[in-house]
């Protein structure tokens, strides 16, 4: 803050950098009528000095004229607080101004009449309450410097008056060395002021920021989190979220007393697919076809892998063995007339042989599972391919390939 800004009552430490809570707060404190009932307090113990001296009518009035600028502080208050409109920041550091300005000169006036009318003994009390008010502006000068440095100096000049008007020249000199401490005193505490309010904003910008950066990372782990689990060329969840899945499945399963079944599902002649059409066709046709098993399974919670190269299994919660045969058929039957020429050398449509197996024939893991499934499917394939093949029962449906 440039030096002769420090003097303007208008100026407020930090106004533009602070933020919007911080000016309220200061504000609020600015505007608190509760240290002026303090100065009341002991204006009236050095009004009460001066009546108990035989100076009753006018330690009656300079108690009145101290509890004028003490009524209009309570008002003001009151008005700040009943406050409505956001915009009005800038009335309101003018009206404490001038409310300011109008206690002061009431203290002051108190004070000064009360020195000048005084014994010794109250005048020492005049003085103590004249510095005590001096101090206290200077302790909160940090917020408004201006006004709390013209308060002191209304303190100051008029105690002086009062103190010349009695013959004591002494005074004035004292209270202009006193006035030129707190001013570097002030000074001091508005760049420190400053300083704690920038660190402040740079701490709250830092701490945004990292908020921020901790939400980017968030969705950052989450996309890789979901890129760990999900085949390159297909899209499908992959192995090793086929066996994060599998075990909770069963669990789940175990808990609640239902029936699993599981699918391996293996692409034909896949072999002859490739070195016929080529390998480009060979990784369309897998992406095509995976999209056709996916859409084939429409069960809460149904998961579609892609186990490893031509082969996927899907699992089927909630699924008996009557039920899973029928999505079986179901997927085997659209992949069967999926229309494949608009791949690279326009294949023909493509079959899949189907391994099932059901928790009702086999025990409810992970490897027995893949094992009764793998072994349905090895007999799916021996019985001709194009076919679902169920563990346990042979189950044997030919369909023209
Ligand atoms: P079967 O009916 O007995 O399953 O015969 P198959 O030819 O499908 O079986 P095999 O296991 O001999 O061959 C599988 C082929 O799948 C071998 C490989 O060329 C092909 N394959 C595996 N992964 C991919 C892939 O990602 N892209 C392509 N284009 N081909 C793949
Ligand atoms: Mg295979
Ligand atoms: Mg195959």
């Amino acid at each position: 803050m440039r030096f002769l800004e420090m003097w303007n009552p208008l100026t407020f430490v930090g106004y533009d950098i602070a933020s919007k809570e911080q000016v309220d707060q200061t504000l609020h404190e600015l505007f608190s009528v509760k240290p002026h009932i303090a100065v009341i307090f002991s204006i009236a113990v050095a009004a009460l000095s001066a009546v108990l001296g035989g100076s009753v009518e006018t330690g009656l009035l300079a108690l009145v004229i101290a509890g004028a600028g003490l009524l209009f502080r309570y008002f003001t208050e009151k008005h700040f607080k009943a406050r409505k409109s956001e915009a009005t920041r800038t009335q309101l550091i003018r009206l404490l101004v001038i409310a300011s300005a109008f206690s002061i000169v009431a203290y002051a006036m108190s004070l000064s009449l009360l020195f000048y009318i005084g014994s010794p003994a109250t005048q020492m009390l005049v003085m103590a309450v004249g510095c005590a008010i001096v101090q206290g502006a200077a302790g909160r000068a940090y917020m408004m410097p201006g006004t709390a440095l013209f308060n002191i100096a209304i303190v100051i000049g008029m105690l002086s008056i009062s103190t010349v008007a009695g013959g004591n020249y002494l005074v004035p000199v004292f209270g202009l060395i006193y006035f030129a401490f707190l001013s570097g005193f002030v000074i001091k505490m508005v760049e420190n002021r400053e300083r704690q309010l920038e660190a402040e904003l740079k701490a709250e910008l830092l701490f945004k920021e990292i908020v921020e950066k901790n939400e980017l990372l968030r969705l950052a782990n989450e996309a890789l989190a979901t890129k760990a689990h999900e085949d390159a060329l297909t899209g499908l969840a992959n192995r090793r979220k086929l066996d994060f899945t599998l075990p909770r499945v069963f669990d789940a399963a175990k808990n609640e007393g239902y029936a699993v079944s599981m699918l391996i599902i293996d692409v034909d002649h896949f072999k002859n697919f490739n070195d016929t059409y080529g390998h480009q066709a060979g990784d369309e046709c897998l992406q095509t076809l995976s999209k056709v098993i996916k859409q084939a399974v429409t069960v809460p919670d149904g998961l579609v892998a892609r186990y490893g190269g031509e082969e996927f299994v899907v699992i089927l919660p909630r699924t008996g063995k009557r039920e899973a045969r029928a999505i079986a058929e179901l997927i085997r039957m659209r992949v069967s007339i999926t229309n494949l020429d608009t791949l690279p050398n326009s294949p023909p449509p493509q079959t899949i042989s189907v391994g099932l197996a059901c928790t009702s024939d086999c025990a409810p893991d992970r490897d027995a599972m893949l094992q009764a499934a793998d072994q349905a499917l090895y007999d799916a394939k021996k019985l001709g391919r194009n076919r679902v093949c169920a563990h346990a029962k042979v189950t044997v449906e030919r369909r023209s390939a």
